[in-house]
C-alpha cells in the first residue's frame, strides 16, 4: 500500500510518464550550477521538514550563511518517529521511498543506507469479502483522455458502480485526497512528469532517522525549534522575519518551506501582500485531512495491504521491511474518512471505529488480539494542518506559479511546490529545497 501501488493499479498514469525525463530533475543535478556563487548574504530557511533540511544542508556545503526557524519543538515535520511501542521504530509520518531516481535515493546510496524492496500485493475488501483480483480492472485510460472531472466522477463516468467507491476512495487517499476532490486530468498530468521510478523501498531503520543522520545532523546547531513566523516584510533590502514572540530576523533571502494548508490559511503575513496571482494559485491546491494509526496485535490475521475499507481506504503489514517479532497493522487514512475519524474525538473512538471495521472483515480476530494504538492525526497537528497538496479540478498552472519566487528574496519549497511531478513525498520536498537554492543563487548571478 502506498503511492506507487496506486499508480501501477490506475490507468490515471499514462504509459508515457515511465519515459519521459524531466528537464528540471536532471539539469538541477548538475554541480556545475553551483560554480562562481557571488551570493554574500545570509538566508533564514522557514521550516524544517525534508525541504528546508535539505536546502539548509545544501547551503552548509557551499559555505553560505543560514538559519533554519522551525515551528515545532522538533525537526522533521511531516516525518517523525515513534519509539518504544513495537521492537521497532515506527514511521509516524513517511515511510516509503518512492522510486530510486532522485536526489535523496543518490544521497542515501552515497551513504550505503539499506533499503529493502517493498513487493507486498494489494488485496481488495469489495461486496463485503477480501478478493486478490477485481471484475473489473479499474482506470486503464491514456491520461490526454481524461476529463478535468473529480476521480470519483470520473469512476462512475467509466461505468463502476458504486461496489467500487471505497477502492476508488483508497485511490485517491493515496494522494493524500477525497475522491471527490482530486482532480482526474491534473493528478494523471502530474503523473506524466514522475522520473523516480516504479518500485517502493523501505528502510531498516526509520525514515525520520536517515534523514536526521544524514541531512540534519550536520546543521543541528543553525536550527531554532519552537519559533512559529508569522509575519515576513520585504518591503526593504532586508528581508524582515519575525516570530510569534515578536523577534525580529534579518536576511538577505528567505526560503518558505511551510505546508500548503499554512500559506493558504495565511497563517504567515506577508508585507507587502503576496501578488494575487499567487495566492490564487495557493487556493487553488488541496490539502486535506490526513492519518495514520498504529495497532498492535498478538498475531497476524490480516492480508499485507488491503484497499477498500469504509473507514479506512487501506491496510498495510507495518512491519514489512523491518525486521521484528511485532505485529502492527497501519491503518493509512485520508481526505473523508481522516475527517470522520478526527470529528469523533478521542485516540480511543477512532481505535474502536477501526477494530470494529477490522473485525466484519476477518470475523472478530481484530478485538481479540488487539494489544495497543497509537494515532497520529496531520489535520491536528498546529504546524501541518493536513496530510499533503493534491491537484484539484481546474488546477491548471497553479503549483508553477505558487513555487515561483518573489522579487528575487522570496523562495518557495516544500513537497507542494514541487514541479517535477514528485510533490507529495519526501525526495519531492528534497528536491524542492534543491531548486529554491538553485534558483536564489542563479539569480543572485544576473
Ligand atoms: C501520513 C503521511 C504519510 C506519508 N507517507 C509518505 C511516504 O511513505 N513516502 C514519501 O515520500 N512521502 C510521504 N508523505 C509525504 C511526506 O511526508 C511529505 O511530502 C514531506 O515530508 C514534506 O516535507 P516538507 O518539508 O515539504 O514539509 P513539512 O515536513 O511539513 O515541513 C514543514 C515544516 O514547517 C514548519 N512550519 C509550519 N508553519 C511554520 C511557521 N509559521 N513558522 C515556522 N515553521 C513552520 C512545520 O512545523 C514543519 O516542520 C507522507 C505524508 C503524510 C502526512
Amino acid at each position: 500500500m502506498d503511492r506507487r501501488d496506486f499508480i501501477k493499479h490506475s490507468a490515471f498514469f499514462s504509459i508515457g510518464g515511465l519515459l519521459l525525463p524531466s528537464v528540471v530533475l536532471s539539469s538541477c543535478r548538475k554541480e556545475t550550477l553551483f560554480e562562481d556563487i557571488d551570493f554574500k548574504g545570509n538566508v533564514i530557511i522557514i521550516g524544517a521538514g525534508a525541504a528546508g533540511l535539505y536546502a539548509g544542508y545544501l547551503l552548509k556545503s557551499k559555505g553560505i550563511d543560514f538559519k533554519i526557524i522551525e515551528a515545532s519543538n522538533a525537526i522533521g515535520g511531516r516525518i517523525g518517529k515513534l519509539e518504544g511501542f513495537a521492537d521497532y521504530t515506527i514511521d509516524t509520518g513517511a515511510q516509503w521511498l518512492h522510486g530510486k531516481n532522485n536526489i535523496l535515493a543518490d544521497l542515501i546510496q552515497s551513504k550505503n543506507v539499506q533499503t529493502t524492496l517493498d513487493e507486498t500485493e494489494l488485496s481488495y475488501w469489495f461486496n463485503n469479502q477480501i478478493v486478490t483480483t477485481l471484475p473489473q480492472d479499474p482506470f486503464i485510460f491514456e491520461a490526454e483522455n481524461l476529463p478535468d472531472v473529480s476521480f470519483k466522477e470520473y469512476a462512475h463516468q467509466q461505468g463502476f458502480g458504486t461496489e467500487y467507491d471505497a477502492i476508488v476512495e483508497a485511490i485517491a487517499g493515496d494522494q493524500g485526497a477525497s475522491a471527490s476532490l482530486l482532480s482526474a486530468y491534473w493528478n494523471s498530468k502530474d503523473e506524466e512528469n514522475w522520473v523516480s521510478g516504479d518500485e517502493d523501498f523501505k528502510f531498516q531503520q526509520s525514515y525520520f532517522e536517515v534523514i536526521e543522520e544524514h541531512i540534519a545532523q550536520p546543521i543541528l546547531d543553525q536550527i531554532i525549534l519552537n519559533t512559529p513566523v508569522q509575519s515576513i516584510d520585504y518591503s526593504t533590502d532586508k528581508v524582515i522575519v519575525q516570530d510569534i514572540n515578536n523577534v525580529a530576523y534579518s536576511a538577505d533571502r528567505v526560503i518558505i518551506t511551510v505546508p500548503m494548508s499554512i500559506l493558504k490559511l495565511n497563517e504567515i503575513t506577508f508585507n507587502p501582500a503576496l501578488p494575487s496571482e499567487k495566492t490564487d494559485a495557493f487556493a487553488k491546491f488541496g490539502m486535506g485531512p490526513g492519518m495514520k494509526v498504529f495497532l498492535k496485535f498478538s498475531s497476524k490475521f490480516y492480508a499485507d495491504v488491503l484497499y477498500g475499507g469504509t473507514i479506512c481506504g487501506a491496510y498495510a503489514d507495518d512491519t514489512v521491511g523491518k525486521s521484528t517479532s511485532d505485529n502492527v497493522l497501519l491503518a493509512f487514512i485520508m481526505g473523508d474518512q481522516a475527517a470522520y475519524l478526527h470529528s469523533l474525538g478521542s485516540d480511543t473512538a477512532i481505535t474502536n471505529a477501526l477494530l470494529q471495521e477490522l473485525d466484519g472483515m476477518y470475523n472478530g480476530q481484530a478485538t481479540a488480539s488487539f494489544i495497543a494504538s497509537n494515532v497520529f492525526d496531520y489535520t491536528a497537528k498546529p504546524f501541518i494542518k493536513g496530510a499533503y497538496g493534491f491537484s484539484t479540478i481546474q488546477m491548471g498552472n497553479a503549483r508553477e506559479i505558487a513555487a515561483q519566487a518573489v522579487n528575487k528574496r522570496l523562495y518557495f519549497a516544500g513537497e507542494a511546490m514541487n514541479t517535477n511531478g514528485h510533490h507529495q513525498t519526501v525526495h519531492g520536498a528534497v528536491e524542492s529545497g534543491y531548486n529554491a537554492v538553485v534558483n536564489f543563487i542563479n539569480d543572485s548571478k544576473k
